[in-house]
């Protein structure tokens, strides 16, 4: 709306600043009216200009100043103002607020030459040992033993070879971080110093560089323990690649008295050191389904006496593609693949049994229950339209991960402390991937996110995804990560508070 010339409301009468400052400061004095207002007006910025500048950066209450009390003002960072009578010592003092102290100390801490070899000595022995679900042995043995040299205290066994070391008060609140310990049966392909000394075996997913750092935040986070406001419990996570280990970790107590946990995990993707993760869905649902079509054996040469298991199950290939195609929204991410058919290798039979299988993702938790759902209903009819029968395994004890859902109070605290600890330019918003992480499970249970630091690195050669034979990691990113670890549970600790 257009001011309106003359009016009140625009052109009100003018103060003199007699009146406005009223009795008390200089301007009691009837000269003073008469100076005119540009000068009182510059008297009045000019003192308020040196007051300013004695009390450093943190700004000036001008009600308080005009009531005639002495301030204190505290570091910029956390600025406050109070009566010198509240305060101990000098009157203007910048004391180091906990806010800066925090990120100093634990960086510090990663940081040290010994620590960072110490980490990568960790990451390397782990390397040379893979271990696959539920066999992590040596591994669990040199946890506790590091576990041990730095007067954590632990329990032993979860979900078989599982461990859950705590830290701090030993009252609430308390907060998890988790780390897998399992390695892929995969032959290691990289030629280096410290190349898997186990055939068929390697930590191709970067779950030895997940409990490297792990080991790094015990460290930090044991260094710092008078600062905790609570309890950190750390969680060495067998079976993540297969066997729900995860979810045997919950059933066993892991997460009792748990409020919130956190879990982070290498990517090629980003360059090394980069934290990165997003709110909401971030990883898939992920299923696993093996059918068997059955029918009876019969002659190729005289189809019409035996009942066709392979007619029964390429239309239930056809089917299963319609499934995501024809029943799912466009804009929820879905997948069915079907990745095996064998049968009896004769050319002449028409075999009495077919097995295929392959596997399913979803973002939404009801979407993935609804593709185990149809799977088996298109496995099971379809068969049955071809006079077959048809039953579907889903291995729902070994492989069956609901879809990661990162809870939006969590990343927002994973996002900002990573920020604050490492600056905006380590910091990125990931875009969601149909692959899957056990560490759902624990989403299921208690407020949760799950976060990922770049490991990628061109000049080294860290340019592989996971679970590729030629899968290596920049190791500068073992410290950070560790660094990253311990700040989001003490900093979720003190806020919690
Ligand atoms: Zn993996
Ligand atoms: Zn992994």
């Amino acid at each position: 709306m257009p001011h309106k010339e003359g009016s009140r409301l625009f052109n009100p009468r003018p103060l003199s600043y007699c009146s406005v400052l009223r009795r008390p400061l200089l301007l009691r004095h009837p000269m003073a009216c008469q100076l005119g207002s540009e000068v009182l007006v510059l008297l009045l910025l000019l003192l308020m200009l040196v007051l300013t500048c004695r009390t450093g950066a943190g700004g000036l209450d001008v009600n308080q100043f005009l009531r005639g009390e002495v301030f204190e003002v505290s570091h910029p960072a956390t600025t406050t103002v109070r009566p010198v009578g509240e305060a101990n010592g000098s009157r203007i003092s910048l004391p180091r607020t906990g806010e800066e102290e925090w990120k100093e100390e634990i960086l510090r801490l990663a940081r040290r030459p010994e620590a960072v070899q110490w980490v990568k000595g960790i990451r390397r022995r782990i390397h040379e040992n893979p271990e696959l679900a539920y066999e992590e042995v040596e591994t669990g043995r040199l946890i506790m033993e590091e576990l041990d040299e730095m007067e954590v205290a632990y329990r032993f066994p979860f979900a078989k070879s599982g461990i859950v070391a705590t830290i701090g008060t030993g009252g609430a609140p308390v907060v998890a971080l988790r780390a897998d310990m399992d390695a892929l049966p995969i032959q290691e392909a990289v030629e280096w110093k410290f190349k898997s000394k186990r055939p068929g075996k390697m930590h191709a997913c970067g779950h030895d560089a997940h409990v490297a750092m792990l080991l790094g935040a015990a460290k930090i986070l044991k260094a710092r323990e008078h600062h905790l406001k609570g309890t950190v419990k750390l969680l060495f996570q067998p079976a993540e690649e297969a066997g729900n280990g995860a979810k045997r970790m919950i059933e066993d107590g892991a997460l009792k008295d748990v409020e919130a946990i956190f879990a982070v995990h290498v990517s090629h993707e980003y360059p090394t050191s980069v934290i990165g993760s997003k709110a909401g869905p971030l990883l898939a649902g992920c299923g696993f389904f093996k059918a068997e079509i059955k029918s009876t054996l019969g002659s190729s040469s005289n189809p019409r006496h035996s009942v066709d298991p392979i007619l029964a199950a390429s239309a239930a290939i056809i089917s299963l593609q319609n499934i995501v195609s024809r029943e799912a929204s466009p804009l929820d991410s879905q997948v069915v693949t079907v990745a095996t058919v064998t049968g009896r290798n004769n050319l002449n039979m028409v075999p009495n049994s077919i097995i295929l299988g392959g596997t399913f993702r979803a973002f939404l938790n009801a979407s993935f229950h609804k593709l185990r759902q149809r799977i088996e209903e298109v496995i099971v009819m379809q068969s049955s339209v071809y006079r077959c029968s048809a039953s579907v395994d889903f291995f729902e004890n070994e492989r069956f991960y609901p879809p990661m859902v990162n809870d939006n109070k969590m990343y927002e605290h994973v996002k900002n402390t990573a920020i604050s600890l490492l600056g905006s330019k380590s910091y990125r918003v990931v875009h969601p991937v149909m692959g899957a992480e056990d560490f759902s499970f624990y989403s299921e249970i208690v407020p949760a996110a799950f976060f990922y630091i770049g490991i990628r690195n061109e000049t080294l050669g860290s340019i592989h995804t996971g679970h590729s034979p030629y899968f290596m990691i920049d190791e500068d990113a073992l410290p950070v990560g560790a660094a990253v670890h311990a700040s989001i549970a003490e900093r979720y600790l003190a806020e919690a508070v």
